[in-house]
């Protein structure tokens, strides 16, 4: 199937021709005939498949026909509500991209910067606003937005919304929507109370679903390396000796952990940088185009800033650490190998992750194939329950012990300023 035979109107068509794609995407070619159609629709689908064109490009071309019949003064008709500010830029920037030749405008609102360049744009008049939940309350609430006018409401990565504490925000943007609009609802996973927050947005929803949590994409090498919890940090330094790896973006559980990683990597002369909650906006953003430029080899990401990340060709992507819930390591792995490229996915597991990946082969209905050539092969077992309270302890006193050396240096630079 061609674009041509979605009936996409030509700006946008000669707009994807500019982006190189040349077929839909299977996400696309479901979805944007029912939009076209101004159904509302729940979509299954992680980011990789496509799915920000799936709705873009329908949503610009409801935009594009409506300014025709009426070309009066722009206001917010299209809104489009996403967990990550780094989402939010890549869904605007994809707005951007598509509409080019259609005249639509967009912007993007979200928190962790000053607002002042926001609503300049704001004011400026937008017919598509791409958000972060708590930016757009402040915004509505300072008076900036009104939503009175949306005729086309996005809800992107419902389930991370839900992840990341957003349920009351998403409610009370809700809330003030217009009742005659069109619905689009998009998650990776469907459990219940994603259902549930859907059916109090979706009128008479059709589901569209693809590559369903539990298939992993094909096209995904995936390897497992089991070692010992103090040999991690040798185990990767040795797996980068592999110069075929020109990009990897590596997943760590914790914030703190993904610093460490970097830390070790740095030493080693491994150019890499850290990317999570606890990072200034733009020192994200800085470390996002530096790995896209390829200037640094290795990206430390959380999950949660992870999600938001998209990279062309990604190829290798490692599981630093084993995640404790089996769709978290699709996610993670779903970031490499997009759009029809070879993946290859690397995990590494420590004693204490064993049981883990059993929960994830058991999702997956696969078995990830065991890397014998390690130097470093697990020999420890994993603690019983008495070490491993000895073990939560020691966490707790190490922890302890960073933060009160972390004033102490803190306390020290302070003594130091005020004696110059
Ligand atoms: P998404 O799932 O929206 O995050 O998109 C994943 C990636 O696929 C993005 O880098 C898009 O630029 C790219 N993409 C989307 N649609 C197509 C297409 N039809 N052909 C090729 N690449 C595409």
């Amino acid at each position: 199937m061609q674009f041509e035979d979605l009936k996409i109107i030509e700006p946008v068509l000669r707009a994807l021709k500019r982006q190189k794609y040349t077929k839909p995407t299977s996400i696309q070619e479901k979805a944007i005939p029912l939009i076209l159609e101004r159904k509302d629709v729940l979509g299954s689908a992680q980011t990789g498949t496509g799915k920000t064109a799936a709705f873009a490009i329908p949503i610009l071309q409801h935009l594009y026909l409506d300014r025709q019949q009426n070309n009066s003064p722009r206001k917010v008709n299209a809104l489009v509500i996403t967990p990550t500010r780094e989402l939010a830029i890549q869904i605007a920037d994809s707005f951007t991209a598509y509409g080019k030749f259609t005249g639509i405008k967009n912007t993007v609102v979200f928190g962790g910067v000053n607002q002042n360049a926001q609503t300049t744009a704001l004011g400026k008049g937008v017919d598509v606003l791409v958000a972060t939940p708590g930016r757009l309350l402040d915004l509505i609430e300072q008076g900036f937005i009104r939503l009175n006018d949306v005729e086309y409401f996005v809800l992107d990565e419902a389930d991370r919304m839900l992840d990341m504490g957003f349920i009351h925000d998403i409610r009370k943007i809700i809330a003030q929507l217009p009742a005659k609009r069109q619905s689009l609802f998009f998650s990776a996973t469907m459990p219940k109370n994603i259902v549930e927050l859907s059916k109090k947005i979706l009128i008479n929803p059709v589901k569209v679903e693809v590559s369903p949590v539990s298939s992993t994409a094909e096209t995904i090498q995936q390897y497992l390396y089991y070692t010992n919890r103090t040999n991690k940090k040798d185990l990767l330094l040795h797996i980068l000796k592999d110069h075929n790896i020109d990009q990897m973006l590596l997943f760590s559980r914790t914030k703190h952990g993904a610093d460490r990683i970097v830390h070790t990597l740095k030493r080693k002369k491994i150019k890499s940088a850290a990317i999570h909650g606890d990072k200034a906006q733009n020192s994200r953003q800085q470390a996002l185009a530096q790995f896209k430029a390829r200037e640094i080899r290795v990206l430390a990401a959380t999950d949660i800033a992870a999600r938001g990340i998209d990279i062309d060709k990604l190829k290798y992507v490692i599981n630093y650490d084993i995640p404790n819930t089996a769709e978290t390591y699709v996610h993670r792995i779903g970031r490499s190998g997009r759009a029809g490229e070879d993946g290859i996915a690397i995990s590494i597991c420590e004693p204490e992750e064993n049981g883990y990946v059993k929960a994830i082969e058991k999702l997956i209905n696969q078995r990830i194939e065991r890397v014998s050539d390690n130097p470093f092969p697990q020999t420890d077992k994993p603690m019983n329950e008495a070490e491993k309270k000895e073990w939560d302890k020691e966490k707790q006193r190490r922890k302890q012990e960073f933060f009160a050396n972390r004033k102490q240096k803190a306390g020290s630079a302070r003594a130091h300023r005020h004696s110059h």
